[in-house]
């Protein structure tokens, strides 16, 4: 049997590592293996525009020009169970056996449900089925996710979301827009604040009810009630009960790592990596959302959940993988960089901020409309919002990858 590199994952970090192992000049098999059905899409849609029903199902394809000669032998609907690292083969579900060149672990991360309830976003009462959550109750990070939550968003339904991070808050915005009556419960006393400070995060929240959703923030969710196995009734912590027909559970994600159990890797919060994306295992790497990753520079492990991440970083991956110099990430994508489109505007986020940062407004107004938001530490730029202003944006993101001891974090 022929010795092949395995990508375990097929997302677009994934599908970024066959591209890269060609890039790089590797001439052997390549299986890319996935465990949903479908062939790689792109996820930031599903919060937004595919949601909404504005995209239709191949607007979400990553296939690119160029792809049909990559030479990979795609298999979808099968998940990689276990890794054996000494012979760097993977055994998979249906019992087959792939690799042996060399692993890229590109598995990506899967919604969180509520604390202390694997599997069960909340109880549903003690009358319920204790198989699982009740009907209507949803998590939302694959496009099978999304095809049933879309179903049930109908002008009129009531939807309460839980946890107001980004795709809370664009899955209450999407709703919205289709004439959905949304609440958004959220345990922080400021929806985002962890990311953006508590200045821009309460600017996000009052875009909430700028636009007919009410936030209950700083509260948590005790229970979920349920009638004849459908939800129909969150309750809230301080006793409030919120009726609801969906329920969304939008309380972040974890990394898709518990089947390298015992595989010898440390992924205890993601697969550790060093800056490249080597794991310490010969001939395994790993990338994307699935990793934890030294960043010399912050003098620590970061998480990068982020499209911009997933589509550079697993060139390095490989190429450490290969024994190739690592390509120079192109430009401003040496900076951790996000987006977020809420209720029309567009959110862009690069950099990394941490508490006591100086917070300045350099263009525009939080309070009205679009603006461009500095963050400063020791009198450096290390990282910049902004709000529909991609152009001052955009200069400050490069001005941030010129800085390179703020590169990474
Ligand atoms: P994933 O996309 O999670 O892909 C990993 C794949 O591996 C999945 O298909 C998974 O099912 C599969 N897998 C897992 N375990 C196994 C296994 N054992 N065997 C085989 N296959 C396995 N980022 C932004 O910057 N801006 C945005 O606006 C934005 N919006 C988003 C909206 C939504 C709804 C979601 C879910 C994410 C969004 N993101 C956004 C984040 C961005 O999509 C991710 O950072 C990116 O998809 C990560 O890619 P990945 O390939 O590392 O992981």
């Amino acid at each position: 049997m022929s010795s092949a590199v395995v990508v375990v994952g097929a997302g677009l970090a994934g599908l970024s590592a066959v591209r890269a192992l060609r890039a790089l000049g590797h001439e052997g098999p390549v299986v890319l293996v996935g465990d949903e059905r479908h062939a790689p899409y792109d996820r930031p849609p599903l919060s937004k525009e595919f949601l909404a029903g504005a995209l239709p199902r191949q607007g979400l394809s990553l296939a690119a020009p160029g792809d049909e000669a990559l030479d990979v032998e795609v298999r979808t609907g099968d998940a990689a169970v276990a890794l054996d690292p000494r012979t760097c083969r993977v055994r998979l579900a249906s019992g087959d056996q792939v690799g042996g060149a060399g692993v890229v672990l590109a598995c990506g991360a899967r919604a969180r449900s509520l604390p202390g309830l694997p599997g069960v976003p909340v109880a549903a009462r003690a009358a319920e089925p204790a198989t699982g959550p009740p009907a209507g109750v949803h998590t939302l990070r694959s496009l099978d996710d999304a095809l049933t939550l879309r179903d049930e968003l109908r002008p009129g339904a009531r939807l309460v979301v839980v946890g107001a991070g980004f795709i809370g808050a664009e899955v209450a915005s999407t709703a919205r827009g289709l004439g959905v009556e949304v609440t958004v419960v959220e345990a922080a006393p400021v929806p985002l604040a962890a990311v953006l400070g508590e200045r821009f995060g309460a600017v996000c929240a009052r875009r909430h009810a700028d636009h007919g959703v009410r936030l209950i923030a700083g509260v948590g969710v005790a229970e979920l009630l349920a009638e004849q196995g459908r939800v129909r009734a969150v309750r809230l912590v301080d006793g409030r009960q919120l009726e609801a027909q969906v329920v969304l559970v939008a309380v972040g994600s974890a990394p898709a790592v518990g089947w390298l159990d015992g595989s010898g890797l440390d992924v205890e919060g993601g697969v550790l990596t060093d800056a490249a994306g080597a794991t310490g295992v010969p001939g395994v790497v790993a990338t994307g959302d699935c990793t934890r990753r030294f960043a010399p520079t912050a003098g620590g492990v970061v998480r990068q959940e982020h499209w911009t991440n997933a589509l550079h970083h697993p060139h390095q991956a490989v190429a450490a993988l290969l024994g190739r110099p690592a390509p120079p990430v192109p430009g401003p994508a040496a900076v951790p960089y996000f987006w977020s489109d809420q209720y029309g505007a567009r959110l862009q986020f690069a950099g990394h901020r941490r508490p006591g940062d100086l917070e300045r407004v350099v263009e525009g107004d939080p309070g009205s409309g679009p603006f461009v938001a500095e963050y400063h530490r020791d009198g450096v730029l290390v990282a910049v919002l902004a709000v529909d202003s991609p152009r001052l944006f955009t200069r400050r993101r490069r001005d941030l990858a010129a800085t390179p001891a703020r590169q990474e974090g």
